[in-house]
């Protein structure tokens, strides 16, 4: 094949291309009733303070588990249902989920009042007329509070209707679901969506987190990310924390969350349920205060 990028389409067909292509299409007929059959789960990652280290909540991040293909990746998985439209009920399933799992750890008492979960919605999803009084509706139903959910969008997509964008993003802070950029600083026009949108939270991608310890100018950069957002009144949210140095810093900026491996993986709910409860007593006291003692 000719060594081509970017946007081209490459149209002479090698084995492997065309084996990955027959991949694909098995897969994208796979995803149609993997919910039904039991397939899809939710991970759960906690999503803690750096100045507390207390829990805030957990975002949940879907899996599926195909009987013969073995677990798949959001990441491969996610692009094929969005571009068949299936994501869409597949997001209402994970809308759904989200919702069960809350009032289950609800009745549990493992939700304090201040702990909610995060789902990942797609653009299309978001972009639907009927999004923010269908969630609505539902949370009414299942009788919980607004502020046990919140949701998070990439930035993708937005950008072809920012009129609507913006609208659909009204109407879901007038409802008080928080709603946070994801990926922040990995796509094109960042800066105009900050701007415009009214986003309560912003997570810096990980592609930012990883090299802090080695690069000045990732450092500067995530500085710079968090100062922004503060300036229009967003909190801020770290990904892909893999170690403590990473966390110090970003704590040193005045980021507010972080999630990553360092604290924890996505956890199955039984799994992450358990984790919790070995994760607060460690940290019922800030860690300020066992310092200012010494
Ligand atoms: P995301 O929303 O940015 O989620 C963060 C991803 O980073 C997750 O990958 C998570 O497992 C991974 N991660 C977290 N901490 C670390 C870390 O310390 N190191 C490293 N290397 N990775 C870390 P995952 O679960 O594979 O999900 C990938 C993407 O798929 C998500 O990125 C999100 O965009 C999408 N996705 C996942 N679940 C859903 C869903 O229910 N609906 C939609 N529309 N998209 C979803
Ligand atoms: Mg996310
Ligand atoms: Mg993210
Ligand atoms: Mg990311």
């Amino acid at each position: 094949a000719l060594p081509l990028h970017g946007s081209l389409t490459v149209q002479c067909y090698t084995p492997a291309l065309e084996a990955k292509q027959r991949h694909r299409l098995q897969l994208q007929q796979a995803i149609r009733g993997a919910t039904e059959r039991g397939e899809m789960s939710l991970a759960f990652q906690p999503k803690l303070s750096l100045a507390t280290h207390k829990i805030l909540g957990a975002e949940a991040l879907l899996r599926w588990q195909h009987p013969e293909l073995g677990l798949i990746s959001p990441g491969e998985f996610i692009p094929l249902a969005e571009a068949s439209g299936d994501i869409l009920s597949i997001g209402d399933w994970v809308i759904g989920e989200a919702m069960r799992h809350i009032n289950e750890w609800r009745a549990l008492g493992l939700l304090n009042d201040d702990f909610h979960i995060a789902v990942n919605v797609a653009t299309r999803q978001l972009m639907r007329k009927d999004f923010a009084p269908q969630l609505l509706a539902r949370l009414a139903q299942q009788q919980i509070p607004e502020r046990f959910l919140a949701l998070e969008v990439t930035e993708s997509g937005l950008m072809s209707d920012m009129n609507h964008a913006q609208q659909q993003l009204a109407k879901l802070a007038e409802m008080n679901i928080a709603v946070a950029i994801d990926d922040f600083g990995t796509g094109q026009s960042s800066l105009a969506y900050i701007k415009t949108l009214p986003f309560s939270t912003l997570k810096i991608d990980r592609a930012f987190v990883m090299d802090l310890e080695t690069s000045a100018i990732d450092r500067e950069l995530a500085r710079t990310i968090t100062q922004l957002a503060h300036s229009v009144g967003c909190d801020v949210v770290a990904e892909g924390i893999e170690n403590s140095a990473q966390a110090a810093y970003l704590s040193s900026i005045g980021c507010e969350a972080a999630q990553g491996y360092f604290y924890a993986r996505p956890l199955a709910a039984e799994a992450f349920v358990a984790w919790c409860g070995a994760w607060e007593p460690l940290y019922s006291t800030p860690p300020l205060s066992l310092s200012s003692h010494g």
